[in-house]
C-alpha cells in the first residue's frame, strides 16, 4: 500500500484520488477499518478493568451509518441534544446504551430524554432539584460534577475549570447531597468531562480521586464516567494522550475503590475525536494558484463552510497533494471560496501544486462534516465510508433543492 512520507494515512492515495474523481469534490472520506482499531486500542489499554463501557460521543459525527456501525460492535453512546438520542435510537441502540450528557437544556428536553429511556445526567442544582420532586422514586439519573481541573488544548473546548459552565461544582457537593436525600432521588452515575484535548495522564487520574471521592458518599451507583479528552495527532510532532500509560495506573486507582465502595461499578468513557478524527479525509480541488508579493495561495473549492477547526480552534490540519504526492516541496497557504478570511493553512510545505490538484486534509472525521453549514449559499459536501473495502456514499452532496427546502415565499 502506497502512503504518503509526511503523515500515516490509512487509506491509499491512489483510492483517495479515484473517490475524488468518482464522488466528486469537496469530500469528506472515512476509513471504518480506522475507528474500530482506535476503539480496540482503547479496549486494550484499559483491560485491566472488570467492567468497561465504550460510549461514542456523537457530537464528534452523527452520520447514522457511523452509529450503526458502532452499534454493530456493541459500542454505546454518548448524546449532547435530545436529537442525538433520536439519531441513536433510530440507529438501534438500546436506550439504556444511550447516555444523554446535555447542557444549559430546559426540564422539557429532559422529560423527553425520559421518556426515550436513556440515561441522563444533570449538570445543574436547579434541574436535579426539579427531576427529584418530580421523578425521583421511577427514575434513577447520572450528576455531572465539575471536579475544576483545567484540561483542554483551546479555550473553547476546556470545560473544567471553576468559571466552566460545565457540570455542578464539586465545592457544592452538600447542596448536591441535601437534594438526592429530600427528594429521594437514586443516583446510578456520577460523570466528569474536563475537554478535548488533555495531554497529561496526571490531570485523569487527579480528576478520579475527586470522583471516586464523590462517589464513595452514594450508595446506589451503577457506574462512574471519566467523560474524554484522549487526544490525537494532528501534527506529525503531536503527542497523543497516552492511553497507554493511563490504562493500568487508573485500573489500580479502580480497584482500590471499588474494594472501598464494596461493589464492582462499571467504568465508562465517552471518547469522540480518539475514535474518529484520523479515520477521515477531506478532499477538496485546487481551482486557482495566486501568487502575491509575500504568499502563494492554493484557493480550493471549499471554506469554513465546510471545514472550520482551523478557524475557529486555531486547530492545524495536515494538507498533501496527493495529485502530486511526490512532486518538489514549496511552500502554499491554502484558502477556501469563502468571502471572509479562511486560511485552512498558513505556509505549508505541500508538494508542488497545479490547478486542478486534489488536496487531502488530514484528522478530518471528527468535528468537521457536523460543523459544516452553507455560509455563502454552498451545498454542504458528501461523505463516504469505506467498509470492509468497498466505498459507500453515506451523504448525498446537497443541491439547491436542500438550499430552499424550508423556506416560506410570501407573496410580495
Ligand atoms: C464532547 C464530549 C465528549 C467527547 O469529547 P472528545 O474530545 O471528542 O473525545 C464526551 N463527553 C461529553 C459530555 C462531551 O460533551
Amino acid at each position: 500500500m502506497k502512503k504518503l512520507e509526511n503523515f500515516s494515512y490509512t487509506l491509499d492515495v491512489e483510492l483517495l484520488r479515484t473517490l475524488a474523481e468518482k464522488y466528486g469534490t469537496p469530500l469528506y472520506v472515512y476509513d471504518a477499518e480506522k475507528m474500530m482499531n482506535q476503539y480496540e486500542k482503547i479496549k486494550q489499554a484499559f483491560s485491566c478493568i472488570d467492567k468497561l463501557g465504550i460510549h461514542y460521543a456523537s457530537k464528534a459525527n452523527t452520520n447514522i451509518n457511523i452509529l450503526k456501525l458502532f452499534k454493530k460492535k456493541g459500542i454505546g453512546l454518548d448524546t449532547v441534544s435530545i436529537q442525538e438520542v433520536e439519531i441513536g435510537i433510530m440507529a438501534g441502540f438500546p436506550p439504556k446504551q444511550i447516555i444523554y450528557t446535555p447542557n444549559g437544556v430546559s426540564m422539557e428536553e429532559i422529560i423527553k430524554a425520559k421518556e426515550f429511556g436513556v440515561r441522563i445526567h444533570i449538570d445543574n442544582l436547579s434541574l436535579l432539584e426539579q427531576f427529584g420532586q418530580e421523578f425521583s422514586l421511577d427514575y434513577p439519573i447520572g450528576i455531572r460534577l465539575n471536579p475544576h481541573i483545567v484540561g483542554g488544548g483551546n479555550e473553547k473546548i476546556s470545560v473544567g475549570h471553576i468559571d466552566s459552565k460545565f457540570g455542578i461544582s464539586y465545592y457544592q457537593f452538600p447542596h448536591i447531597k441535601r437534594i438526592v436525600e429530600n427528594t429521594k432521588l437514586k443516583v446510578e452515575g456520577l460523570h466528569m468531562h474536563t475537554g478535548s484535548d488533555i495531554l497529561d495522564v496526571e490531570i485523569f487520574l487527579r480528576g478520579a480521586d475527586i470522583l471516586f471521592d464523590a462517589a464513595i458518599k452514594f450508595k446506589d451507583l451503577e457506574y462512574i464516567d471519566f467523560g474524554s479528552g484522549f487526544k490525537v495527532s494532528y501534527n506529525p510532532g503531536d503527542v497523543p494522550t497516552d492511553i497507554q500509560k493511563l490504562g493500568p495506573l487508573l485500573g489500580k486507582k479502580v480497584n482500590k475503590f471499588y474494594k472501598e465502595y464494596g461493589k464492582t461499578l462499571c467504568l465508562v468513557f465517552e471518547p469522540g475525536k480518539f475514535i474518529l478524527s484520523e479515520s477521515g479525509y477531506f478532499l477538496v480541488k485546487v481551482n486557482t494558484i495566486k501568487q502575491t508579493i509575500s504568499s502563494v495561495f492554493a484557493c480550493v473549492n471549499s471554506g469554513f463552510n465546510h471545514f472550520i477547526r482551523p478557524m475557529f480552534y486555531n486547530a492545524y490540519h495536515n494538507i498533501e497533494n496527493i495529485s502530486n504526492p511526490s512532486g518538489r516541496v514549496r511552500l502554499y497557504t491554502v484558502v477556501g471560496y469563502i468571502c471572509e478570511a479562511d486560511t485552512f493553512g498558513l505556509n505549508h510545505q505541500i508538494s508542488e501544486i497545479h490547478e486542478g490538484d486534489i488536496l487531502c486534509f488530514s484528522n478530518a472525521g471528527a468535528y468537521c462534516f457536523c460543523m459544516s453549514s452553507n455560509y455563502n449559499s454552498r451545498y454542504r459536501p458528501a461523505e463516504v465510508m469505506i467498509y470492509k473495502k468497498q466505498d459507500y456514499l453515506i451523504r448525498q452532496r446537497e443541491t439547491i433543492q436542500d438550499l430552499l427546502r424550508n423556506i416560506v415565499e410570501i407573496t410580495l
